[in-house]
C-alpha cells in the first residue's frame, strides 16, 4: 500500500510521504524491527501493513502502546502522524516503550479517500463494544450488518485480545482535540495536549457506538485516545506540533 495513493492529498505532503517511505526503507535495513507487510486483510483483500519493536511472540508479553493511522481513508493527517510516529520509534527503537503501529487500517477507503472501508462500513462504529448499534444517521456512518463484522476490525480486536496493550492510540483529522477515554490514559494525552495545545476532552461530543474508545476502555478497560488533528491544517504542522508528546509517550522510561 503506498501511503501517497490517496488522491486528496496535496503535492507538497505527497512529495514529503514519498521521501518518508525512501528514507524508511533503508532505516529498515540498519535496525531490527519487525515489518508484517500482510498482518491483516481488508474486506476487499488488500493486506494492511503493521510494525513493531519485537517479534509478535515477544510483544505479547510487553503489554505494547498501539497506535493506529488511517482509520477513516479520507484522513490523511492522521495517516501523517502515524507515519511520523513511526520514523521516529525506527530511529529510537531501542530505547522506545514496546509498540505496534499500523500505518493505514482502512487501506482501501484510503485510496479512494472515503470515510468508509471498500464495503462501505465505518470502521469506527463497528467494533464489538457493548453500545454497537445499527442506526446511523447518515451513509458515512454506517456501522456495518452486524458488530465486528470488517476484518479490518477483526484484526484490531484479536490484536487487542492477544496483545493486551496498555495504551490504544488513533490519529484523526476533524476539530483539533485529543479525546481520551479511561483515566489511565489521562497522563498521556495531557502529554499530547501540552505538545499541541489542543484540548483534552473525554467525549468527542457526540455519541460513538461500537468506536474503539468504547470497545477498548468500555469494554475492555484498555485506555484509548483518539488524537483529533484539525481538518485545515498544514501537514508541515502535523509533526512539529505532536512530536513532543509522542517522544514523552513512547520514549520517556520513568513512567513504566
Ligand atoms: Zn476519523
Amino acid at each position: 500500500m503506498m501511503i501517497t495513493e490517496n488522491p486528496n492529498i496535496p503535492p507538497k505532503l505527497a512529495v514529503a510521504l514519498k521521501v518518508l517511505q525512501a528514507l524508511s526503507f533503508w532505516v529498515i535495513l540498519l535496525k531490527p524491527m519487525i515489518y508484517e507487510p500482510q498482518w491483516a486483510q481488508s474486506s476487499l483483500g488488500t493486506p494492511i501493513e503493521l510494525y513493531a519493536s519485537h517479534p509478535l511472540d515477544e510483544l505479547k508479553k510487553l503489554k505494547p502502546i498501539f497506535l493506529l493511522g488511517g482509520v477513516h481513508g479520507d484522513e490523511p493527517l492522521g495517516v501523517l502522524l502515524a507515519q511520523r510516529t513511526l520514523e521516529l520509534l525506527k530511529s529510537e527503537d531501542k530505547k522506545a516503550h514496546p509498540w505496534a503501529l499500523v500505518p493505514i487500517l482502512n487501506v482501501d477507503g484510503y485510496k479512494k479517500n472515503t470515510r468508509v472501508n471498500g464495503r462501505g462500513v465505518d470502521l469506527n462504529r463497528n467494533y464489538p463494544a457493548q453500545s454497537w448499534s445499527p442506526e446511523h444517521e447518515k451513509e458515512r456512518y454506517y456501522p456495518g450488518p452486524h458488530p465486528g463484522s470488517e476484518p479490518e476490525v477483526q484484526a484490531v480486536v484479536k490484536f487487542i485480545a492477544e496483545f493486551q496493550p496498555r495504551l490504544l492510540i488513533h490519529c484523526h483529522s476533524w476539530k483539533p482535540m485529543v479525546v481520551c477515554a479511561g483515566e489511565p490514559g489521562m497522563k498521556d494525552a495531557h502529554r499530547l495536549a501540552k505538545s499541541s495545545g489542543y484540548e483534552v476532552q473525554a467525549e468527542i461530543g457526540y455519541p460513538t457506538p461500537g468506536s474503539l474508545s468504547q470497545f477498548g476502555w468500555f469494554d475492555n478497560r484498555i485506555p484509548v485516545i483518539c488524537i483529533e488533528e484539525a481538518d485545515e491544517a498544514s501537514p508541515k504542522d502535523v509533526w512539529p506540533r505532536f512530536e513532543n508528546g509522542m517522544r514523552e509517550i513512547f520514549l520517556d522510561p520513568s513512567v513504566r
